[in-house]
């Protein structure tokens, strides 16, 4: 497979110093290509490119930004094949998963952002002497930094929006998975964006992520990622005073309650679990379980989860695949070691897999832990794989408190028929997202984002708009 290359002014270009860092193939964990290891050098050339195209993509009409970002939606539509293939090896997700979710959702966000900003307008408030009026102007050089979990899905999730609203773009992909992020550089040429306008540097974190956050031409920084490197862009990009939007870590609560439509939350429970090797940050990781549901509900929990089959990702049976990296499975591998020792019982999982032929991939069981209280390490930090804790409650008091008892607040999944209820939790459970008898149900207008350690500002809609956009008040005095 061809080495990856930086997209810089519309050229494909490798590191100015020629440093590459191996990617490794989760399902077997062996090399097979290589990624750039860009530093400050690279991303000055990419501050070049954006800087010259920003005032021509800044006044481009938005028909034409509009049909651009259509374009550019077709065609990852039309590679559906490959984008999928690239990101079950990169990630180690399966294909069938790839191609259901991750890849359509790249072209759906491209859609989306096509057509909300022909749609997007601004404010006027009139009063007896004046107008006012609200211009929304695109901000310049804008940072999107995302992570490997979903990795098109994210990239193109804050991509679209950025140069929809005019913005031009230096994105940072996971140098983890790096490889459709690739691909969408060679599908952005054959749209026809013009050079410059998106420019993508690959590499470590610190060297290309960090230098974007500091650097004094970047106005805005869109980052997706853990709550820890969030606290440190925040840290820096504070005193600078950039806009910020940081998407970050959750432990999500998945409550549920004995009226509950049964075999529908058994169902979406396992997705809302394992899906994606548990590494979405939606997933439900702490599952509360009213105390006279409880013996039945892990019963069937557990048989269901057995009944997973984990396995190389190209298979078309494969419920779980390899996880992303050698760091992380041992990290996953650790967070279960630390789990026994706080005394929780493994109820089924618990350790690594090693199919036939992939001995060496990343595999680890779906696991369920059960006898934890919420205090212990296990229900307080995100492990973001394959393993839930349950936990029994008997009040709905003891259930909100139980939820909102960690330092994150990203989402929560609430099982029941009581509306009333329903409301409760809603309006009590302290995260930006809440699902009701649905899990990972997202309509692309709605606000998301996380409250606490989970999140500052939101993506989504009109909301992503309004980041890449700067507010200015214009008030004209009427003369009459
Ligand atoms: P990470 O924080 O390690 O890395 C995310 C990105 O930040 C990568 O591109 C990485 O190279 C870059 N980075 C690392 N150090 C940096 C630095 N010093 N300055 C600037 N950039 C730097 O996260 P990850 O391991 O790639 O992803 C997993 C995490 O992402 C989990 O915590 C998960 O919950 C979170 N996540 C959150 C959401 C959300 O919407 N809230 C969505 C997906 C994933």
């Amino acid at each position: 497979m061809e080495d990856i290359r930086n997209y810089i002014d519309g050229e494909f270009v490798e590191p100015l110093q020629g440093n590459y860092i191996d990617l490794i193939d989760p399902s077997k964990g062996s090399p097979y290509s290589k990624v750039p290891a860009s530093d400050y050098q690279d991303v000055e050339l990419a501050l070049t490119s954006a800087e010259k195209a920003f005032q021509n993509w800044s006044s481009e009409t938005i028909e034409n930004r509009s049909i651009l970002l259509h374009r550019i939606a077709d065609l990852i539509e039309e590679n559906l094949e490959e984008l999928a293939d690239a990101e079950s090896l990169d990630n180690g997700k399966p294909k069938w998963l790839a191609k259901k979710v991750d890849i359509p959702r790249a072209a759906a966000n491209f859609r989306f952002f096509a057509q909300a900003i022909t749609q997007f307008s601004t404010q006027a408030h009139e009063n007896h002497n004046s107008i006012n009026f609200t211009l929304r102007q695109p901000l310049g050089i804008v940072a999107t930094i995302s992570p490997w979990n979903l990795p098109l899905y994210l990239f193109t999730w804050k991509i679209a929006p950025a140069i929809a609203a005019g913005n031009v773009v230096i994105a940072k992909p996971s140098e983890v998975t790096p490889q459709t992020a690739y691909l969408l550089s060679k599908l952005c040429k054959k749209a026809g964006l013009p050079n410059g306008v998106l420019n993508i540097v690959h590499g470590l974190g610190p060297d290309v992520g960090g230098v974007l956050t500091a650097h004094p031409k970047v106005k805005a920084i869109s980052f997706t990622g853990s709550t820890k490197v969030g606290k440190m862009i925040a840290e820096v990009a504070a005193p600078a005073f950039k806009k910020i939007s940081l998407e970050m870590g959750g432990k999500n609560p998945n409550i549920i309650f004995a009226d509950c439509d049964y075999e529908k939350m058994l169902k979406t429970t396992l997705r809302s679990s394992f899906s994606n090797q548990g590494q979405i940050c939606l997933c439900g990781s702490r599952i509360l379980v009213e105390r006279s549901l409880y013996t039945k509900f892990r019963t069937d929990f557990v048989e269901k989860t057995q009944a997973l089959k984990v396995g190389p990702p190209s298979q078309e049976r494969v419920d779980l695949g390899a996880v992303v990296s050698k760091e992380h499975y041992e990290k996953i591998l650790n967070c279960i070691a630390i789990a026994k020792e706080e005394g929780g019982k493994i109820l089924t999982g618990g350790n690594s897999v090693h199919p036939p032929g992939h001995e060496n991939g990343y595999y680890i069981a779906p696991t369920i832990i059960e006898g934890l209280n919420q205090q212990c390490r296990t229900n307080q930090e995100e492990i973001f794989g394959p393993v839930v804790t349950i936990m029994p409650f008997d009040t709905e008091e003891e259930a909100l408190a139980l939820a909102n008892a960690t330092t994150y607040g990203l989402s929560a999944t609430l099982w029941t028929t009581n509306i009333n209820r329903a409301n409760k939790f809603a309006r009590g459970i302290q995260a930006g997202i809440i699902w009701v008898n649905t899990w990972l149900n997202r309509d692309l207008r709605t606000p998301f984002g996380g409250v606490k350690h989970s999140g500052v500002g939101r993506e989504g809609g009109l909301e992503a708009l309004r980041f890449f956009t700067e507010p200015k008040n214009v008030c004209i005095q009427y003369e009459f």
